[in-house]
């Protein structure tokens, strides 16, 4: 018999999936965990869980009390799942530039929705300072307390990647792995994968995968933390050195341009079979640099971030995709699956 015992025995051991015209184009093995597959779908069960965990651990997280955060959506979807089976409410903010698709998720699963203007982080307004307020106010107000999450500067979000996501991807690539690459939101997935793969060998080279408009490249290149662009994908692109990002080394950033990193998510989708979210195109353009970079022969890990459904109104949306001057692919422009 092989049965989870509930929805938090459910989280990691995700399979790790070639992508085969990634591997293809540049003679590496380019494999993709398949993130999408928790639960919550998206990577971000991980840190909700251990966010969870280490607050009752401490005694912060009472039993019936509310967990306030502040996410681009996918944490706050995680952990209003883990709350509702662990007998928590939750109250998240979100900007309401995120996908509509997310912000439903979150109502579906019983979370009060705090939407606010998209400003941001120096402004007092930035969702993650609405969230923290929030916090402290309701831990003053609820019966049973609250308490604030936030993944950014939590290092529980860290551990989590260290503890499973590294170790799964050692023990799946038969500790085979040369390279490991993805973005950052918070930093947890980068550099707690990177702890735990460096562990077990030190010579695992580390990508960053940033989309334009974050700070981190030019951060990670010459020490600037230094923006321009933009990019549509959701849940990525960092401005500032959170304390999950504290310590690491990065071997080889690059900025990824929407442009580039598209076609990678439209392609799979078409010819493989796989349904992502924008994060996942800037991981897959970022992993074929490293491969480029390290040349041909060489295991490369990346994380399939999110499905793709949750942005089926922006990134599968030919219209959204025209008004951003985005490129379109052929099969989203015939006929039957042109939204009215
Ligand atoms: N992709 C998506 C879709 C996300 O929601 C997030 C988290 N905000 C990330 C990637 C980045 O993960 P992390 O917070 O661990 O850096």
């Amino acid at each position: 018999m092989d049965i989870r015992s509930d929805v938090m025995a459910a989280i990691g051991n995700t399979p790790l999936i070639r992508l085969n015209g990634a591997s293809n184009l540049t003679g590496c093995e380019i494999l993709g965990k398949a993130e999408f597959l928790n639960p919550g779908q998206s990577v971000k069960d991980r840190a909700a869980l251990y966010i969870i965990r280490d607050a009752i651990e401490s005694g912060a997280l009472r039993p019936g009390g509310t967990i306030v955060e502040g996410t681009a959506g996918n944490t706050g979807i995680g952990l209003a799942l883990l709350a509702n089976a662990m007998g928590f409410k939750t109250v998240i903010v979100i900007p309401e530039t995120q996908s509509q698709e997310k912000k439903d998720m979150l109502r579906l699963a019983g979370a009060t929705l705090v939407e606010v203007p998209a400003v941001p982080y120096r402004n007092p307004n930035n969702y993650v300072k609405v969230s923290q307020r929030l916090a402290e106010q309701l831990a003053k107000t609820e019966a049973n307390g609250a308490i604030w999450a936030n993944q950014f500067d939590n290092v529980a979000n860290r551990q989590a990647h260290v503890e499973t996501t590294a170790e799964e991807i050692w023990a799946q690539t038969d500790g085979k792995v040369d390279g490991f690459i993805c973005a950052v939101g918070t930093g947890g997935t980068l550099a707690g994968t990177a702890k735990g793969l460096r562990a077990h060998n030190p010579n695992i080279k580390i990508g960053l995968a940033d989309p334009e408009g974050a700070a981190l490249y030019h951060y990670y290149k010459d020490g600037e933390l230094k923006s321009e662009g933009s990019s549509i994908s959701e849940g990525i692109g960092q401005g500032r050195i959170t304390a999950n990002l504290e310590g690491l080394i990065v071997d080889h950033p690059y900025c990824i341009s929407d442009k580039t990193a598209l076609p990678y998510v439209f392609d799979l989708l078409e010819n493989e079979g796989l349904c992502l979210g924008g994060s996942s195109a800037i991981n897959i353009a970022g992993a074929v640099e490293l491969a480029k970079t390290l040349g041909p022969g060489h295991v490369i890990v990346t994380i399939l971030c999110d499905y793709g459904t949750r942005y089926q109104s922006k990134l599968y949306n030919p219209s959204f995709l025209a008004s951003k001057g985005l490129p379109v692919p052929d099969w989203m422009q015939r006929e039957s699956n042109i939204k009215a």
